[in-house]
């Protein structure tokens, strides 16, 4: 049976966590070893701010792209003994792809320009990743991701189609019998052979796509946390892990906003029953949260997830209607096109109030299509808090001290907008 092993930006932030990578895949015994890498640290970042300037012409592409070389260049000197190590060039080329992008003009469609650029990331940590499990006899093939994950053209945000996908995998499976395969996440290809990414943190939805598809008998993601915890212990003393979790619960926190794991990725495990593994990359002795149809939910333990910069909207109608269906009809689909996201919503006789995670661009876009038949009143920088399996005392004690902007109760779920 096949492992599908997923390790994000934190696992391969240096040539340590390289090096634990490794010993990782070598102690796991017996099974075929699929691996999913994300860029490496906060490539993704710095090749996003590479892309905004070349995009508008600024004069810091070449200092910013060094930076980015310069990053990868010394944790390859210090996996690789010799800098004549093939994997130098490897590096050098996949380069070469951007360099020759950023001498040209700028596509019109930003997003374009972006997958193009951003996706480099993924290679180049593939890769390094690679050629280091060869060094240490673990033989390993490199495949690209595009070849196997097929998605339309929306850039920045890849719709995988589903079918050609599937039909890509057998030639996956069988070289896993041979080898040990390490693959990108976060990116797919298009029928023109352009890259395309799945959305920020997506790499752990590419590993839940390779893992249905080829039917694995696990994924696991290694992260820099014990497993999945009911809160963020940065923000709560006496946050806990849970030792397993029904399908249905991850992606109910997933939905709302648990940074752990991305909210596409456990659809295509449960579909498939392909049972998740959230385990801590620094502590590989320890197994971490089990995600699969048989775990039992503990509603003792409320899960309490906070997504901060949030924005509240809420628009009324200048004379005066009631919001009716027509209206939020047409409310809804305009916040649609700006591409926004609603975390929570409330509608009154006069007024629809909308929260959603800030970004300026996209409020921009909506508030232009709003502003001569509606009235906008809005605030900035709240925290959401969704409770899940909420007990009214303990609720009372996390709300204490805080200016209660909207709230929600269902049977399960509190959501709360806190000032
Ligand atoms: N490297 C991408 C990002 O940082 C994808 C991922 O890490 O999942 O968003
Ligand atoms: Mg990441």
């Amino acid at each position: 049976m096949i492992k599908v092993f997923k390790f994000g930006g934190f696992a391969v932030s240096d040539a340590e966590s390289v090096k634990n990578l490794v010993k990782i895949i070598s102690t796991t015994s017996s099974a075929q070893i699929l691996i999913i890498v994300s860029a490496m640290g906060k490539t993704t970042d710095a090749l996003e701010k590479l892309c905004k300037s070349y995009v508008e012409g600024n004069n810091d592409v070449q200092e910013i792209l060094k930076a980015i070389k310069h990053f990868h260049e010394n944790i390859m000197i210090e996996l690789f003994e010799t800098k004549v190590h093939p994997v130098f060039d490897e590096i050098a080329n996949t380069f070469v792809e951007i360099e020759w992008m950023l001498e040209d003009e700028p596509h019109p469609d930003y997003d374009f320009n972006y997958d193009q650029i951003v996706s480099i990331g993924e290679f180049l940590s593939s890769r390094i990743v690679a050629s280091y499990l060869n060094e240490n006899k673990i033989d390993t093939k490199w495949v690209d991701a595009r070849d196997f994950i097929h998605t339309d053209n929306t850039y920045r945000e890849g719709i995988i189609d589903m079918n050609k996908t599937r039909s890509s995998m057998p030639i996956l499976k069988n070289m896993l019998e041979k080898q040990t395969v390490i693959t990108q996440g976060f990116i797919g290809g298009t029928s023109e052979n352009f890259s395309t990414t799945l959305g920020r943190e997506g790499s752990d939805y590419s590993a839940a796509i390779f893992a249905s598809c080829i039917n694995a008998e696990s994924l696991t993601v290694w992260k820099d946390v014990p497993g999945i915890m009911n809160a963020d212990p940065r923000l709560f003393e006496e946050a806990k892990k849970y030792e397993e979790l029904p399908y249905s619960e991850a992606l109910e926190m997933a939905y709302y906003g648990a940074t752990v794991i991305h909210p596409k990725t456990i659809k295509p495990l449960q579909n498939a029953g392909v049972p998740l593994f959230v385990r801590p990359f620094l502590f590989p002795e320890e197994m971490g949260t089990r995600i699969d149809s048989t775990a039992k939910l503990n509603t003792d333990i409320s899960a309490i997830i906070v997504k901060q910069n949030q924005m509240l909207l809420s628009i009324s109608l200048k004379d005066f209607s009631f919001i009716d269906e027509h209206i939020l009809i047409y409310l809804l689909q305009i916040i649609s096109e700006a591409h926004i996201k609603l975390n929570m919503m409330q509608r009154s006789a006069l007024s629809l109030s909308v929260c959603f995670n800030q970004d300026e661009t996209k409020f921009n876009k909506l508030y232009d299509t709003l502003k001569d038949r509606f009235k906008c009143k809005y605030n900035e920088g709240l925290d959401l808090l969704t409770v899940r399996h909420f007990k009214r005392d303990k609720l009372d004690t996390i709300l204490a001290g805080r200016t209660v902007m909207m709230e929600q109760f269902s049977r399960n779920t509190a959501q709360i907008i806190l000032q």
